[in-house]
Order: structure tokens, then C-alpha cells, then sequence
């Protein structure tokens, strides 16, 4: 049995995202798993890291997000809504990354989401070097799911998008390897408006199918 937190950053439910994110819930719980999920736009989620994040300063002349990052780990002085979800991190084995490609990358409320919760102190610590294999989320193992307006022929190499491969070897070395966790094969929906209905039915099954075999 597993934790599996679903991090969803879509603000529509109803979109097709949000039924990936829906179908994850079921089957996980079918398969005996627990799950929390993290809906960012529902949750009014603080996208931006600013001064706000940080009321007790370590340094109240000069602002150093990351130096000031360390020292409310250390002083246990972290805002109740990054708390959270830092809690959240930490029960769970697998993150899921549920999301619609936009400008080829996370929307913001999620780029937001790490920039506040994979803090320098909780998910890897710069000064000490404990990056990559000794990153302090080692042993979590995380999933980016995602869709994208574009077809798969567009983001080829030989494509105008380049080659979504590069793309996804990047977030996932530099996001989930760099605080330790091992990065699950991704799953997209390249261009679902593009699709027939039997073509998009067969991409759910296709999800449900890596889901219910999570490993
Ligand atoms: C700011 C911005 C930037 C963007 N940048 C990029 C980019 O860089 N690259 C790129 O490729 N795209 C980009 N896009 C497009 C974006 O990635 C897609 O619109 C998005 O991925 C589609 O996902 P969705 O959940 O919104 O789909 P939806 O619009 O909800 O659904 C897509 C299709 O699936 C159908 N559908 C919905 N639910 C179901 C269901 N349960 N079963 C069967 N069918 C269903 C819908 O009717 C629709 O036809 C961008 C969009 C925005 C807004």
C-alpha cells in the first residue's frame, strides 16, 4: 500500500485534466492505496514566494529567500499553508503532478507550489550540498502527468516545439532528482482537442492501465 499525493493544477474540474485527476483518485483507492490531493486553484493556493512567506526575517535589511528558507525550517517558523503541504510531502511516497502543459512548462500556480514547498532546509539543502542522491526527499518517488494543446508530431525533435523528451528529462532531473526522489515515466495527452471521443477514451484507459501498476 501506498501515499500518493496528486498535486492538480487545473482551474476547471470538469476539464479533462480534471477527470485524469478523478480517475487517479478511483483506481488508487480501488487498488487499496491512500491519496490526497492538492487542488491548488480550489485551495486559493499563494502562487508567488515573497517577503510576506517569511513575517520573522532572519535578515529584516536584505531579503534571501533561500537563506531565509533555512532558517525557518530550523526555527520551525513556516506559514501553516506551506506547512501543510510540506506534511503532505512527507507522508506520501509518490507526487503526482497533474497539469496542462502552458508555455511549455508548469502553469504558475504549480511552479508556484515548488518554489514554497521544496524548501532549502526540507527538500534539499544547498549548504551542505545534499542534492540529487542525497536530497532530502530520497526514497519519494514522483510523476509528472500532463496535456498539451500541441500534437505529439509538433514537439518532436524534427517538430517547431523540439523534442518533449528533452523537455521532460530536464524536469524531471532537475525537479525531482535534484531533491532526491526518483522520477516515475511521465504519461501526456498530446492534442485531446484534436482527438475523437474514441481516441481520448482510449488515452483514460491508457492512464488507468500506468496507475493501477503504479510501482
Ligand atoms: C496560458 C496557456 C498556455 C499554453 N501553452 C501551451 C504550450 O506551450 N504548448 C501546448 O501544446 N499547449 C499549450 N496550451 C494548451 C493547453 O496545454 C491545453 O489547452 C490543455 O493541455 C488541454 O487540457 P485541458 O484539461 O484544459 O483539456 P479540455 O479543454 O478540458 O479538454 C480537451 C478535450 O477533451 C475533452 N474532454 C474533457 N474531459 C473529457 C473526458 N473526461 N473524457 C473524454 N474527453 C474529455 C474536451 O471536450 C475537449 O475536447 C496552453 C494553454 C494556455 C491557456
Amino acid at each position: 500500500m501506498m501515499n500518493v499525493l496528486i498535486v492538480f493544477a487545473h482551474p476547471e474540474s470538469e476539464s479533462l485534466n480534471g477527470s485524469l485527476k478523478e480517475l487517479a483518485v478511483d483506481v488508487l483507492n480501488d487498488e487499496g492505496h491512500q491519496v490526497q490531493v492538492s487542488d491548488l486553484y480550489t485551495m486559493n493556493w499563494k502562487a508567488v514566494l515573497d517577503k510576506d512567506d517569511f513575517p520573522e526575517r532572519m535578515n529584516k535589511e536584505l531579503f534571501n529567500p533561500i537563506a531565509e528558507q533555512l532558517n525557518a525550517v530550523e526555527k520551525d517558523n513556516i506559514p501553516l499553508d506551506i506547512k501543510r503541504e510540506m506534511d503532505k510531502v512527507l507522508w506520501s511516497d509518490v507526487i503526482i503532478f497533474q497539469f496542462p502543459i502552458w508555455w511549455s512548462n508548469f502553469p504558475a500556480i504549480l511552479k508556484g507550489w515548488i518554489d514554497r514547498v521544496f524548501y532549502n532546509g526540507f527538500a534539499f539543502n544547498v549548504g551542505e550540498m545534499k542534492l540529487y542522491n542525497e536530497g532530502l526527499l530520497k526514497g519519494k518517488k514522483g510523476m509528472l502527468s500532463f496535456t498539451t494543446g500541441a500534437s505529439r508530431e509538433l514537439y518532436t525533435d524534427k517538430g517547431p516545439h523540439g523534442d518533449i523528451e528533452v523537455l521532460v528529462k530536464y524536469f524531471n532531473h532537475l525537479l525531482f532528482e535534484f531533491v532526491g526522489m526518483d522520477a516515475l515515466p511521465y504519461f501526456a495527452i498530446f492534442g485531446p482537442g484534436e482527438m475523437s471521443e474514441e481516441e481520448r477514451e482510449n488515452e483514460l484507459d491508457r492512464f488507468e492501465e500506468i496507475i493501477r501498476n503504479l510501482p
